[in-house]
């Protein structure tokens, strides 16, 4: 269902200036009142209206940024789909791209493969011993200039990106569209959590100390003398 920009927007109420994880929060408020109402026609075209918005969204960021993040309002978020309740695939296009290997010049230096890389060659005399001398080919600099392997001389090589173009779009089966999976979907027994105990009163006792016991049963003696 193809859906018109201003007509999403005035369906979800979003207002002029909206953001992904807006636009997500007024379809969760819209789409549950339909559902609530039982208007289940209206709550399929309230997804519609979502799907509308959000393809506009997600693409808008994808030309500016080159990627796109989906902030979700959802507390179960659907992992699939990011929140999203769509899952979107781009139109990819080959570009050039600079060689990293020879840095657009499309030659690199390499080992002089006559010499292999000595800058010297040994010419050997028929009549036995020989003469030490610079190799002709790279005129003893050890390196030649070679046609660089990884772009063939060409400088670019071709790769392929994606635009911030849609080419598809498939409704998210796991959470339904919704973007976030119903409670009972998630609910996993949950982590035993540490037993909240009372903080018992500190247990440490007072060693007893007969010098102590004595000297107070000592100083009541007195006092019970001194009376
Ligand atoms: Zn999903
Ligand atoms: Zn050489
Ligand atoms: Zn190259």
């Amino acid at each position: 269902m193809t859906m018109e920009l201003a007509e999403a927007e005035k369906i979800l109420g979003v207002g002029s200036d909206y953001s992904i994880k807006h636009t997500l929060q007024c379809f969760d408020v819209a789409h549950w009142t339909k559902q609530e109402n039982e208007l289940l026609e209206e709550a399929k075209i309230v997804i519609s209206a979502r799907n509308t918005i959000m393809q506009h969204l997600v693409c808008e960021q994808k030309r500016k940024y080159r990627f796109f993040t989906i902030e979700s309002p959802f507390e179960n978020t659907c992992n699939h789909c990011k929140g999203a309740g769509e899952i979107y695939k781009f139109i990819k296009k080959t570009v050039d791209v600079n060689c990293h290997i020879c840095g657009k010049k499309g030659i690199i230096k390499d080992d002089c493969p006559t010499c292999k890389g000595s800058g010297r060659f040994i010419k050997k005399w028929k009549t036995g011993g020989g003469v030490n001398l610079e190799c002709k080919r790279c005129k003893g600099q050890k390196k030649i200039q070679v046609k660089c392997v990884n772009c063939l001389g060409e400088g670019t090589v071709k790769k392929a990106v994606l635009t911030h173009t849609l080419k598809s779009t498939t409704s998210c089966k796991k959470c339904n569209q919704l973007g976030y999976l119903p409670n009972k979907l998630t609910s996993k027994p949950k982590a035993k959590r540490p037993h909240k105990k009372a903080k018992r009163p500190s247990s440490k006792k007072v060693p007893f100390t007969p010098i102590m016991s004595q000297s107070l049963a000592d100083k009541i003696k007195r006092d019970i003398e001194a009376q």
